[in-house]
């Protein structure tokens, strides 16, 4: 078997660089010429995992199939590789010290001074390891959170240094930089980059390759330059410019050779290694970029200010468009705005809603509003967890006159508890968790219109919530029209709920975006936007 090569993407200058762009681009290329590939993120915060941050602070909390509340940028290795990540392919500076004091605890360190080298650094290998030991991969491609010179991070660089050491050809850095353009001067600035490499250099790692974000094209003599007071390889010098789309930038990318500079320098003969074959996603980005006519949707949720807390939600609406060939036209509204007086002024030009998901009592009218008006108007509306939940409360009031029905999250005195944590999900929980995580089976009805969407009777998807839809009611929903269309079977839970006679209205417990990829778009959103195009 051929030994793992661990590849390490490192960001200078700024944050928001698209790090993770790049090393899921990276991923994508080695994938399509057949090598397995995975991506790891360190993030340098001592959360121990994002689970407990705001949205605002730090966008979406993306789910894993294990069950691991885990940063966004797993949600762009899932959507551009297709293959499903899991907990140890997050790792935060605050799960690093947990495992390094909890084995202090356990007395394993046999009454060592415990210090940052080497025991916080030989965590941090070992979870960058873990990945590879197993000889899953060919390829674990490590994205270091953060920006080259912030103290969080040191440890992280400290690690990749020893790394290179112990693995030797088969480690390999990609620096990526920010190369601004002065409009006064008209000129482009490379010193930013060359502080960086030393920045780098300073902490004893020499990148290897180093990607250059910019706004306008890098000349060959720019490039001859960066190579030169970098210590890098000419060829080793690439530009990634903006785009109007991330998926444009593996093929940006490829043009730029990334792969075969990487395979190059690891020790492979290019003549022996197929070319990356990029055809389904070259097919895919054509569609998104020829696409004219428009589809108009609307998120309604409590966080629209800050859109990557809805990252998920967003790439799959876009996947799903691209497949419809639709211009995919979105309107963050904010729910806390919406109200029975103006949902029509907002909502009158949309072709489809989606309810989003959200903790907590703050914007829930608006969406009560939203629902209410998709309802009775026959716009497709999908609801997703929360905006499920909100759903449910909003058909029992209006439609079943429950007018004092509510979720026990908004109302914990409300009787009319039509969402509640149910008894069933005790079975479920894992032991002290309060939350239910992860991929859940799901049985879906047949004849229903998810049946058909899913092609399937069983079904597997991911979530991340506390109430439930509470089977009381079940019954009565049913009579009036509103069918459970899908089940936990194990927990009698409902997990789908879909409006007979309306055009298309369905709510999900669960979060289907978290699984919807480039060459795989999910099928819920596929037929949600078909639904919303249909005349
Ligand atoms: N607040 C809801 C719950 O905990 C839904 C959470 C969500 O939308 N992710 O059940």
């Amino acid at each position: 078997m051929k030994d793992t090569k661990y590849i390490f993407v490192t960001g200078g200058v700024t944050s928001s660089l698209g790090k993770g762009i790049i090393a899921a681009s990276l991923g994508k290329l080695l994938q399509a010429r057949g090598f397995r590939v995975t991506n790891q993120k360190l993030d340098p915060y001592i959360n121990v995992d994002p689970g407990t941050l705001n949205p605002y602070e730090h966008g979406e909390c993306y789910v894993t199939v294990d069950g691991h509340e885990a940063d966004l940028d797993l949600g762009h290795y899932e959507r551009f590789l297709g293959v499903e990540t899991h907990k140890a392919n997050n790792v935060t500076t605050g799960r690093i010290y947990q495992n390094v004091i909890n084995k202090e605890r356990r007395g394993d360190y046999l009454g060592k001074t415990v210090q940052i080298i080497p025991h916080i650094t030989d965590e941090i290998k070992r979870n960058i390891k873990m990945l590879g030991n197993k000889g899953d991969f060919d390829f674990v491609i490590t994205e270091i959170g953060g920006t080259v010179g912030d103290i969080e991070s040191l440890p992280y660089i400290e690690s990749v240094r020893q790394l290179r050491w112990e693995l030797g050809k088969n480690c390999l850095i990609v620096h990526l930089t920010y190369v601004p353009y002065l409009a006064a001067a008209k000129e482009l600035k490379t010193k930013p980059t060359q502080h960086s490499v030393k920045a780098l250099q300073e902490q004893g790692v020499q990148a290897d390759i180093l990607v250059l974000r910019t706004e306008h094209n890098i000349s060959a003599e720019i490039r001859k330059k960066v190579a030169l007071f970098c210590n890098v390889e000419q060829s080793a010098v690439m530009q990634s410019i903006d785009v109007p789309s991330i998926y444009r930038v593996p093929l940006n990318m490829q043009e730029e050779r990334l792969d075969e500079v990487v395979l190059t320098k690891m020790g492979y003969d290019l003549e022996k290694t197929p070319a990356a074959d990029m055809k389904s996603w070259t097919a895919f980005v054509h569609n998104l970029e020829d696409a004219k006519e428009e589809v108009r949707i609307a998120i309604v949720g409590k966080y629209v200010q800050l859109p990557d807390a809805y990252k998920s939600i967003i790439e799959s609406l876009i996947h799903a468009s691209a497949y419809n060939n639709r211009k995919l036209k979105l309107e963050l509204i904010l729910s806390d705005k919406l109200s029975e007086e103006n949902v029509e002024k907002k909502l009158q030009k949309i072709d489809g809603i989606v309810v989003a998901p959200g903790f907590g009592q703050r914007g829930m009218d608006g969406k009560f509003a939203a629902l209410k008006y998709a309802r009775e108007n026959n716009i497709p509306c999908l609801g997703i967890c929360m905006g499920m939940q909100t759903m449910s409360v909003e058909f029992a009031r209006n439609v079943l006159g429950y007018a004092e029905a509510n979720s026990t999250e908004i109302d914990p005195d409300t009787i009319y508890n039509v969402v509640d944590i149910m008894e069933e999900q005790k079975n479920i929980l894992d032991l002290g968790g309060s939350m239910r995580l992860g991929a859940y089976k799901c049985k879906l009805k047949k004849g229903s219109r998810v049946y058909d969407i899913y092609g399937k009777e069983n079904i597997s998807e991911r979530h991340r919530h506390r109430y439930e839809f509470n089977n009381a009611f079940k019954d009565e929903f049913e009579k009036n029209g509103m069918i459970c269309s899908g089940m936990n079977v194990e927990s009698n839970l409902v997990e789908i709920i879909e409006l007979q006679g309306h055009k298309w209205y369905v709510g999900v417990q669960f979060h289907p975006e978290y699984s919807s990829t480039v060459v795989n778009p999910h099928p819920l959103f596929i037929s949600f936007v078909k639904a919303a195009i249909e005349k």
